[in-house]
């Protein structure tokens, strides 16, 4: 191994065995296909991680099941405390799990960082709420009667999620289910494993100290085959699944027919709209960081820019002057912007949705290919440039606008009114994050409001990505419905018990109804 890549590893604890156990459920183990951990920015085999057996599923999803068991009895507050330590134990690896972040995935440092950082927001929010899940008081129609809404633990809930965000999304999920007091299974993306063997390694030994079952926060690396038998199992109460729309819809209907719950966070195509009055010195830093930042990989990415007519020649103009100025680098370098695509299939997609773009006439003002002459250790890497297209005209109906390319292209239409911008906006299939740029309160109301755009973020004067905790996250449309983090998010991780509760010596029956002989 690298230098490089055996500092990162060794500072986690990692060894650089030459094969790792890949399942945790009270105890590692992992006996099933290999998986390769692959540095996209150098092409340098990090570590084989053994995923799952089927018989080694199974037994990870009964000893979920016994450890919710004992878990649902746990106090909420008590939960609450051992998430603090979680969140202490995350805050102390901060660095050193950001950079295996960088070094798996393929974002750059801060951004890296940032994941673990949000990790710990979340845990901090869910030791508040481990004394917040409220339930309601309800006033009953009959005398002596009184009506509970108790929210209780669900289950298991098993969190599937995609390789863009190794660490945040199973923390999002874990923080709330684990105060609600469920056990979580986590199935994390084939290409990082390291990273959930990592992250569950710091929450199992916060566990263990506690005389907690390790199987409250288990873990099964694996690809597609694992992840559809978690998605099948009944032993599932609840599929929180993060990833690609394709996989999603086929997941949703799974979990549906077998009346499991479900809660989807797709694929996102999200647009911001410039008007002319936007403050350009806010704006167009913030399109370059929602294009090219993880190298336009982020769910919340900005796909698709809508100028105003007035202001089409200076915003790009002020844009092109920023991608200029990006070069390609090593993400653990702290003064790197650009790091690679994940794998060289999403290479290849990108350079498909150029020749799409091209062929169909568009102008690509910056970008629109690989970088080739990169020297060592970087020349393996899967560095694509940062792109801007201007395509003849807006037709959401077209591939170029409609759908989601995972990789940094920034498509750009021109408008003259509002409506119709956020016409484009909302006619696409995604409904996941977008952001209008204006200092004039009335189209603020018009974004924001039942005419205003679809999505699930609705931003002004922030880019498209980049959310903080504290609001629930996810979109609409084919982007799942989903909701996850903050706001009302907790309430799905819990078994709501309607309870009507008869102090008095009577039993009327409800809306008068009379039924005695
Ligand atoms: P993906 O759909 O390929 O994989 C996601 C997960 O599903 C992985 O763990 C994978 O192993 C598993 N999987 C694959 N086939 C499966 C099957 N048949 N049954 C069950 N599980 C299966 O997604 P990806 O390429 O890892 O991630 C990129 C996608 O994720 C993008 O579309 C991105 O927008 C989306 N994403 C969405 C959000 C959000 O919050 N909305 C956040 C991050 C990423």
């Amino acid at each position: 191994l690298s230098n490089r890549a055996s500092t990162v590893l060794s500072a986690l604890d990692i060894p650089t065995a030459s094969e790792l156990h890949g399942v945790y459920d009270g105890e590692w183990c992992g006996s099933g296909d290999i998986f390769e951990s692959v540095c996209p920015a150098t092409g340098e085999v990090l570590a084989h991680v053994r995923s799952a057996t089927p018989q080694e599923l199974q037994r990870a999803l009964d000893r979920s099941r016994e450890a919710y068991m004992f878990f649902r009895s746990v106090p909420a507050p008590r939960r609450g405390e051992i998430l603090r330590q979680i969140r202490e134990a995350l805050a102390a690896k901060r660095e050193e799990l950001g950079a295996l972040i960088s070094l798996e995935m393929g974002k750059i440092r801060t951004e890296g960082v940032g994941e673990v950082q949000e990790f710990v927001d979340i845990a901090d929010y869910a030791v508040g709420l481990s004394r917040m899940m409220n339930g309601r008081v309800v006033a009953s129609e009959r005398p002596g009667h009184t009506i509970l809404e108790v929210p209780n633990p669900l289950g298991v809930v098993a969190v599937l999620s995609a390789f863009n965000f190794p660490v945040a999304v199973y923390g999002w999920n874990l923080a709330l289910s684990l105060a609600a007091g469920n056990a979580t299974l986590w199935k994390p993306s084939p290409s990082t494993p390291l990273c959930s063997i990592a992250v569950t390694k710091i929450v199992s030994s916060v566990l263990e100290k506690n005389g907690i079952p390790g199987a409250v926060a288990g873990l099964v690396t694996g690809g597609k085959d694992v992840g559809a038998s978690i998605v099948e199992s009944e032993d599932v109460d609840m599929v929180s699944f993060t990833g690609s729309e394709t996989v999603g819809r086929r997941v949703g209907q799974v979990v549906q027919s077998r009346f499991g719950k479900v809660l989807l966070e797709l694929g996102g195509n999200n647009a911001a709209v410039v008007m002319p009055d936007a403050d350009l010195s806010l704006a167009v830093p913030a399109v370059f960081f929602g294009a090219v930042g993880t190298a336009g990989q982020r769910c919340t990415s900005t796909r698709r820019l809508y100028l105003h007519s007035s202001i089409v020649q200076k915003f790009l103009s002020r844009l092109e002057t920023l991608y200029a100025s990006v070069h390609p680098g090593d993400p653990l370098d702290s003064a790197t912007l650009l790091g690679p695509l994940h794998n060289r299939n999403a290479v290849e997609i990108y350079s498909n949705a150029v020749d799409h773009l091209l062929k169909t006439g568009a102008e690509i003002l910056t970008g629109g290919a690989s970088y080739t002459s990169l020297k060592d250790p970087l020349k393996n890497g899967h560095f694509v440039m940062p792109t801007i297209a201007i395509p003849e005209r807006v037709d959401v109906s077209d591939k170029v606008w409609n759908t989601e390319t995972f990789a940094p292209i920034l498509t750009v239409g021109v408008f003259d009114e509002l409506e119709e911008a956020i016409e484009w906006n909302n006619g696409v299939p995604q409904g996941l994050s977008s952001s209008l740029w204006t200092r004039d309160l009335r189209n603020v109301g018009k974004w924001i409001g039942p005419a205003g755009s679809d999505t699930g973020i609705v931003n002004v004067n922030v880019g498209t990505s980049g959310a903080e905790i504290g609001a629930a996250f996810g979109g609409n449309k084919s982007t799942g419905w989903g909701r996850e983090s903050g706001g009302d998010a907790w309430k799905q991780y819990v078994r709501w018990s309607a309870c009507t509760v008869n102090f008095s010596d009577e039993a009327p029956l409800a809306q008068g109804v009379q039924f005695s002989p």
